[in-house]
């Protein structure tokens, strides 16, 4: 994480991006890198000083979001009869992993049920597609979600941020 603002919520999360293409590879030669918003998912330019360290950090790494630890119930629905309880590990606004003994074939597209909070409905991710397999489990892809449960989402991955901010 990084100092500095997102242009489009106004949030405080964001995070060095790797560069893309010969235009942007250009723009570092400026000091401008490329960030993304950890909430709102929005990609923009800023200028950086400290040339060497941004640069390094972002090219190594292709992530685009922080993994947040997280451990809290979750369901998987395979299909319309048939659902898969496990625990979500990390979680980001675009995905999660789950601790789950049962193995899912990679770029299967599942619904997903997160339960972060005992008192409140779970936030439903309309269409989640299986992107990685875990030694654990597998890691999730939200490819659809309704705009209300994103914003539920947001607002939770903020909260755990902020938290972790305190704590760090
Ligand atoms: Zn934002």
């Amino acid at each position: 994480m990084q100092n500095g603002t997102c242009g489009r919520c106004g949030k405080s999360f964001i995070r060095p991006e790797r560069q893309r293409g010969p235009l942007e590879r250009f723009w570092s030669l400026l000091s401008v890198y490329p960030f993304r918003c950890q909430l709102c998912t929005h990609r923009f330019f800023r200028f950086r000083w400290n040339r060497r360290h941004t640069k390094s950090w972002a090219n190594n790494d292709r992530r685009r979001y922080d993994r947040l630890n997280v451990n809290f119930p979750l369901t998987v629905m395979l299909d319309i009869a048939r659902t898969l309880d496990g625990e979500a590990l990390d979680l980001t606004v675009r995905g999660c992993a789950v601790q789950s003994t049962k193995r899912l074939p990679e770029g299967l597209l599942v619904g997903l049920r997160l339960r972060p909070s005992p008192h409140e409905p779970p936030i439903e991710i309309a269409w989640a597609v299986v992107q990685t397999i875990l030694p654990q489990g597998f890691g999730l892809y939200f490819a659809s979600i309704d705009p209300a449960d994103e914003e539920r989402l947001r607002s939770h991955v903020e909260s755990l941020f902020v938290a972790t901010a305190a704590t760090a």
